[in-house]
């Protein structure tokens, strides 16, 4: 049978199936879609492919998916550092965003956070921010896969002025991409103590019925779980349950400052968590309980939050600081193991975006979202065990090769859809901007 791409690799971790790590395989593509994973030399008897790409000292991995970013907050990396959350929001990013947010702030924004995420491995993020439309346009663009949040928030900003039109907006991106096999749009509201009731619950009925997707940051501080409580006497767990918000569909991020109550409350509803350690270490925002949340039978993916407040894009550092984290709040070195650490970067990602019928696994029938990582390298040796060595010693810098439906975006660690002079030159010009 002739097909398009047979990578021939020293591992295959398809994530899938127990952590499998398959030795001296290869993964054959066809169509933008993985049809078989088996033997070197049974691939070649069974297969001629157009390209054989030969990588005998890499593992080959599911892309990974960044599950909770601000891609355009990139042009803001290290522009207001170690300063409490509500100082740094509310005289350092909200003031900038006010005075520079355009279509050209998110086009280039994005563009940056593309580039450093496919050279980090990762294949899909999933974005909150303003102007969705033009994020996504980015995204298809340069070929990553991307879960593009329409943003809901109760006050006015240069996308839309009120609630209503911050939904016929996003219903309108919606519309304008719902084709797009790259691309899927999550109704994002921004935060229990940012949103009211009514457009929560106009968000939620149109979600229900267009079948997407909710994305909220939820229990990010202890600040806003006090202020909740002494609101309504709920904490916000409990409000927006009420609301009728938690279900499968819905995907809260950050969740520190969690009862036993909360946590069984939201383990019942079927709704995932989005940990971003990396965040809310640097915002002293507090800890998500990873290890009694997993138990409790939460679906918990992985994200690095914006580049403002991490200050990277990288998912092989979020995955060992979630590693470590998780046991250290645990008091357990045995808590959350560097196999479930891979799945909550690949799998649950794909599962709490709704899309793990498409991506999160090296599975047959799955598009071909795949990553290289050369393990060769002497901070790498030796190798006992693949999946350990690169939840706690690889580094993002060893990715060699990305693809993203069977498209390379990364060959030999050079990226094929940006140019980086032109775009180093852009964010030159943002940084003389934003800095005046
Ligand atoms: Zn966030």
């Amino acid at each position: 049978m002739k097909v398009d791409l047979i990578i021939q690799a020293r591992w295959i971790i398809p994530v899938e199936a127990n952590s499998v790590t398959h030795e001296n395989h290869a993964l054959v593509i066809n169509d933008g879609k993985i049809i078989d994973l088996l033997p070197w030399l049974q691939a070649g008897h069974k297969y001629q492919a157009n390209t054989v790409e030969k990588l005998h000292d890499h593992a080959l991995l599911p892309g990974l998916i960044n599950s909770h970013t601000h891609a355009s907050m990139n042009l803001m990396r290290g522009i207001a550092d170690d300063l409490p959350l509500m100082d740094w929001l509310q005289n350092h990013i909200w003031p900038l965003e006010q005075k520079w947010m355009s279509e050209a702030f998110v086009r280039d924004g994005t563009e940056l956070a593309i580039a450093e995420m496919i050279r980090g491995g990762t294949t899909c993020f999933n974005d909150m921010y303003f102007f969705p439309d033009i994020i996504a346009q980015q995204a298809i663009h340069h070929g990553i896969r991307a879960s593009v949040g329409l943003i809901l928030i109760d006050f006015p900003t240069v996308w839309a002025e009120n609630s209503e039109s911050y939904i016929e907006k996003g219903l309108a991106v919606h519309d304008q991409l719902r084709h797009e096999p790259l691309i899927s749009t999550p109704f994002a509201p921004h935060a229990p103590y940012t949103v009211s009731d009514q457009p929560l619950i106009k968000a939620r009925t149109f979600a229900d019925e267009l079948e997407l997707q909710l994305h909220m940051h939820v229990h990010e501080t202890a600040h806003e779980v006090e202020e909740q409580l002494q609101k309504t006497q709920q904490t916000p767990i409990q409000r927006l349950d009420q609301l009728g918000l938690l279900n499968p569909s819905f995907m809260a991020v950050h969740m520190t400052q969690l009862t036993k109550q909360d946590i069984k409350l939201f383990a019942g509803t079927g709704a995932h968590i989005i940990h971003c350690p990396e965040s809310n270490l640097k915002l002293a925002s507090g800890f998500c309980p990873l290890a009694q949340c997993i138990d409790a039978g939460i679906n918990v993916a992985l994200g690095t939050d914006g580049a403002a407040s991490n200050n990277d894009l990288d998912m092989f550092g979020e995955m060992r600081t979630a590693a470590l984290l998780a046991k250290a709040v645990a008091g357990d070195a045995s808590a959350v193991p560097a196999n479930t650490i891979l799945e909550m970067a690949t799998i649950n990602g794909a599962k709490a975006l709704g899309i793990e019928h498409k991506t999160g696994s090296l599975t047959a029938g799955k598009a071909a979202d795949v990553i290289a990582i050369d393990l060769s390298a002497i901070e790498t040796q030796p190798l006992y065990e693949p999946i350990s060595q690169i939840v706690y010693a690889a580094n993002r810098q060893q990715v060699t090769d990305v693809w993203v439906a069977g498209k390379q975006l990364l060959k030999q660690g050079e990226l094929t859809t940006i140019n980086l002079a032109e775009l180093s030159e852009k964010i030159t010009s943002w940084q003389t901007k934003l800095r005046s």
